[in-house]
């Protein structure tokens, strides 16, 4: 049988861990909860700014897209003036014809904002004219100019021109309208020089967030230009991630976050194409900056919540700890501090109890009274201290011998009370008996030299009758059978 503190100890600190148990498991859903909570909030204020950028990319598209638009209707319009046999020949033997075109052009290139020439080529890809620069006989670069063939009737070309290849020595787009023969030879061009700058210039107009980028690209992926300018970037090549479409299938919008090959900081995309030409408008927002209120918040209920768990953890275990504290006091002012049994008093309360429950229910009870026999010689032939282990060894042995439900304690001295619920008198006799046998033959109780310390105890049994009406009239006949034992010779049962 445990000893009443250590089954004490035993509830309790199962309790603690199911006290601990409970918390952690709450603390863990609730940060589980606010780190779903805090992800999702995240991908909220990103798809939010995707949205955005992608508005934003859509809004600079269509202002940058008046200029093509307008462009393009030049180049219409000078081509409806020109005459494709006649005109477009290099050396013009004409001098009223090449001063005509030049005129012309020059008159035309000064009607579009960030055009910075106008220019004829014949069927051979030769300057004929040009409104800014004599024509020198140079040949154009385009792709057109190749041999290839092109369409027949006017088709329009776009094309990026880095500094190197340009007539003019800076990066320009060209934007071209070729007229085709019916049988897709080239007749002649007019081509528009934008100059690069002119996006540049036309970027800066635009106010940008701190790390944020504006950029725009032609359908292949090349940089055109950038806000915040950066020259040296000017003509290199990007391309969307690898499970997104290429930039020349980008239909009205599109989103993607990327970490930029330039200064290696991860934006959030949005994209946006222009109507009929193959420019890219890119707006960037920096994911970092974006989510530097979130992030501060995030940290801010980080911390909150763990003070606030160490809080509640560490009330937790004060809590804990006063109520194991009062539970040890109340168990200490139960026990008895020796043999670790239930001390007299608190061996009386539980004999009221069973007392009245087995009134109430009609139960059998029984009660046993028993006391060591001679032991003052015991003491007085070994000592004192041998006295204390002969006391435990009875109470050892009679905690191993009782069931769980019967309740000992020590009255005081060496003496001993054992209740024994739903047990009659004769079950008490025999429980009895079987005990004092067992403490006869017991060897266990040692001298400090190490001898055997033998000893024998006297009982008296007692049962409840009807005519019982306090649990102390029962303990009086046990101890009045008690009595008797010791009169008849100790060592033995007698039932009162
Ligand atoms: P009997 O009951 O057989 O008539 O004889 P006895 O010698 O046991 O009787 P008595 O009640 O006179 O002696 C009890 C002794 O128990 C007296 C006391 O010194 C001793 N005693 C009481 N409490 C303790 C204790 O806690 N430890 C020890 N070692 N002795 C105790
Ligand atoms: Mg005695
Ligand atoms: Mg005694």
């Amino acid at each position: 049988m445990l000893s009443l503190s250590m089954k004490a100890d035993r509830v309790s600190g199962a309790r603690a861990r199911l006290s601990y148990g409970v918390l952690l498991a709450l603390l863990a859903l609730i940060s589980g909860w606010l780190v779903v909570d805090f992800s999702r909030e995240a991908d909220r204020i990103v798809a939010e700014r995707s949205r955005l950028a992608i508005h934003r990319s859509q809004l600079v598209n269509r202002s940058f897209g008046d200029t093509f638009l307008a462009a393009d209707y030049v180049l219409r319009d000078v081509l409806g003036r020109v005459n494709m046999r006649t005109d477009l020949v290099y050396p013009s033997r004409d001098a009223g014809v090449a001063a005509r075109l030049d005129a012309l052009l020059k008159d035309k290139v000064a009607t579009v904002f960030g055009l910075t020439d106008l220019v004829l080529l014949n069927s051979d890809c030769m300057f004929v004219s040009a409104a800014n620069r004599p024509p020198q006989g140079a040949r154009s670069r385009q792709r057109f100019c190749s041999g290839a063939r092109v369409e027949p009737g006017q088709s329009l070309h776009i094309q990026y021109m880095p500094a190197e290849k340009s007539v003019s020595g800076r990066p320009v787009v060209l934007m071209s309208r070729t007229v085709g023969s019916p049988e897709g030879v080239l007749m002649g061009a007019a081509m528009a020089v934008i100059d690069l700058e002119f996006a540049q210039k036309w970027l800066a107009a635009f106010d940008i967030e701190h790390n944020e980028i504006l950029a725009i690209v032609d359908d292949e992926g090349t940089l055109l230009a950038r806000k915040p300018a950066l020259p040296e970037a000017i003509g290199r090549h990007t391309q969307p991630p690898a499970h997104q479409p290429a930039f020349r299938d980008v239909d009205r919008g599109m989103t993607f976050t990327a970490v930029s090959p330039i200064d290696g900081r991860e934006r959030i995309i949005g994209l946006s194409k222009l109507e009929r030409f193959p420019f890219v408008v890119m707006v960037g927002f920096d994911k970092a900056s974006v989510l530097s209120g979130w992030q501060h918040r995030a940290w801010l209920f980080a911390v909150g919540y763990l003070v606030l768990s160490g809080l509640a953890v560490s009330a937790l275990r004060v809590h804990l700890a006063t109520r194991r504290q009062r539970e040890r006091l109340r168990q200490l002012a139960h026990t008895d501090a020796l043999t670790g049994m239930s001390n007299r008093r608190h061996i009386m309360d539980l004999g009221l109890g069973e007392f009245s429950r087995a009134r109430r229910y009609g139960n059998p009870l029984s009660v046993l009274m028993l006391d060591i026999d001679k032991f003052k010689s015991i003491n007085d032939g070994w000592g004192h201290p041998t006295g204390d282990r002969v006391l435990q060894e009875l109470a050892h042995v009679m905690g191993s011998l009782v069931r769980a439900q019967d309740l000992c304690g020590r009255l005081g001295g060496e003496e001993f009370a054992l209740i024994l619920p739903e047990t009659d008198l004769a079950g008490a006799v025999t429980m009895a008996e079987r005990l004092r046998q067992k403490i006869e033959a017991t060897e266990d109780a040692l001298a400090e030299d190490g001898s055997v310390v033998r000893f024998t105890v006297s009982m008296g049994v007692a049962s409840l009758t009807d005519t019982d009406h306090a649990f102390e009239a029962m303990l009086q006949r046990a101890d009045k059978a008690l009595y008797q034992a010791k009169e008849g010779g100790r060592n033995r049962v007698c039932r009162g």
